[in-house]
């Protein structure tokens, strides 16, 4: 699946300073490891390779963090994209809790490094989930649970509180998750990429993988002008290439999702700095960045090419939310892809010949890139097996072509639902 690219549109781009490209691989380079793919998953793997002494070539198809990782929403929170009583179904409540303490150290990883590097970057604490319709019994349980299993501190808050926060009337109840905090995601990926070439990483943009052969500890990496040889290899490549690692290739689906910022905007309707999101399954996202911009995420596709008018229909849903806006205008708007397991976890794993992944980490992946990148370093540098946790979620086959009907299918459902429970609880708040 390949968007045309509009990744020179977003306000990220408009907000970081890259400078000048890093250099295109030419010739051989020896390495004990080569990771492919500069996207969070790959850089944060690198940077923990290099921190335990490993000699790291990372290979990017064209700028670091152009895909995912530097267009996200920027909202950073434990666990993982899929829900955590599906986890718990599936491997027990031990083994879930142990998985979602993993997510946890993501995050705090997140947390540290921009503490030790650039506070900056980091814009804002907090999350509130909001419901759409009225739900209080249910969400006050869910915040509860959440906190007894997984030993969180989310708060439920009522619809005077939520309202007074959110400043919409589409709301109802929330819950507040102050470990939550949101940032901005590519200052934070080229601030990853400083480090890691200060440990002593080589990092080389516009280099893409063409084939890799041969097995561990002899591993020859191709691009169109040089080659790597590594002892290991590790494949951070997300949906953006299918072909490199077939394994994974099949595994993962690619999903589009969508971003629009605003002009700055003299209002005072949205009272908090925080995060927000709201319960449609595949819902919006929001939050207030620089200059009072309100920077709005949502929807999601498996269409292969940005849907046109892009900029109005977000606007269309942020005015639904927020008539008080009136009309708008919007300077920035973008797509980005995703990569999705069937199981919605991250696939984390190896083959033994020393080919490593990190891979799948769907709608949550700035902690759980952070998590990956932590488990393979520790894997290959000191033969930690923590990895293993997420063997029962291997790389099964996404259903191709199927799998990505099934998806758009789901989607249709999933608003489809969201519409009735709006019509059957909104009213009571
Ligand atoms: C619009 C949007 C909003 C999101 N919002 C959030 C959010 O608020 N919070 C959250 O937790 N998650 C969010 N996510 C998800 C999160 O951004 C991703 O899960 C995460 O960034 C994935 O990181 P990655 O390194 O696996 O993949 P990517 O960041 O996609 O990186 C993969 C890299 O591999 C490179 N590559 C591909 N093929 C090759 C090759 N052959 N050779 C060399 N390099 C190659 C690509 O160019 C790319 O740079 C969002 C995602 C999107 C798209």
């Amino acid at each position: 699946m390949q968007l045309t690219d509009s990744s020179e549109r977003t306000w990220y781009e408009a907000t970081a300073s890259r400078g000048p490209p890093r250099p295109k691989l030419e010739g051989r380079q020896e390495a004990d490891v080569c990771v492919i793919g500069g996207g969070l998953a790959g850089l944060t793997t690198a940077l923990e390779l290099a921190r335990r002494g490993v000699a790291v070539v990372l290979l990017e198809a064209r700028r670091i963090a152009w895909g995912a990782s530097g267009r996200n929403g920027g909202f950073v929170s434990n666990g993982f994209a899929e829900g955590m009583d599906n986890v718990a179904a599936r491997v027990g409540l031990p083994a879930a809790q142990a998985l979602y303490q993993l997510s946890c150290h993501g995050t705090e990883f997140i947390r540290r490094e921009i503490a030790e590097g650039d506070p900056s970057i980091r814009m804002g604490e907090g999350w509130l989930g909001c419901l759409r319709y009225s739900g209080a019994v249910k969400k006050r349980a869910a915040a509860a649970e959440m906190n007894r299993l997984y030993g969180g501190d989310v708060q439920f808050l009522d619809v005077a509180e939520t309202r007074a926060r959110a400043g919409s009337r589409r709301y109802f109840q929330s819950t507040y998750d102050p470990s939550a905090f949101h940032m901005h995601p590519l200052r934070y990926a080229l601030m990853i990429a400083g480090k890691a070439e200060a440990h002593g990483v080589r990092l080389f943009e516009n280099s893409a993988v063409r084939s890799t052969e041969g097995q561990g500890p002899a591993h020859v990496v191709r691009t169109d002008e040089g080659e790597v040889r590594a002892r290991e290899l590790v494949f951070c490549v997300s949906s953006l290439d299918r072909r490199i690692h077939p394994m994974t290739g099949r595994a993962v689906l690619p999903v589009a999702t969508y971003i629009a910022v605003t002009e700055p905007l003299r209002q005072d309707v949205i009272r908090t700095r925080s995060a927000i999101s709201d319960s449609r399954r595949a819902g919006n996202y929001f939050r207030l960045i620089d200059e009072g911009r309100l920077l709005w995420g949502g929807a999601i596709t498996t269409r292969l090419s940005e849907p046109r008018r892009l900029a109005e229909r977000m606007k269309r849903d942020m005015v639904s939310v927020f008539p008080e806006l009136g009309n708008p205008r919007i300077d920035h708007a973008w797509a980005g892809l995703m990569g999705y397991a069937r199981h919605f976890m991250p696939v984390i794993g190896s083959d033994g010949q020393g080919r490593w992944w990190a891979t799948a980490f769907g709608g949550h992946g700035m902690n759980t890139t952070a998590m990956g990148g932590m488990l393979l370093a520790r894997a290959i540098a000191a033969k930690d097996d923590e990895y293993r946790r997420f063997a029962p979620f291997g790389p099964q086959w996404a259903g191709g072509p199927f799998g990505r009907m099934g998806v758009q299918a789901g989607y249709w459902y999933m608003q489809a639902k969201d519409a009735l429970d709006e019509r059957r609880y909104g009213r009571a708040g």
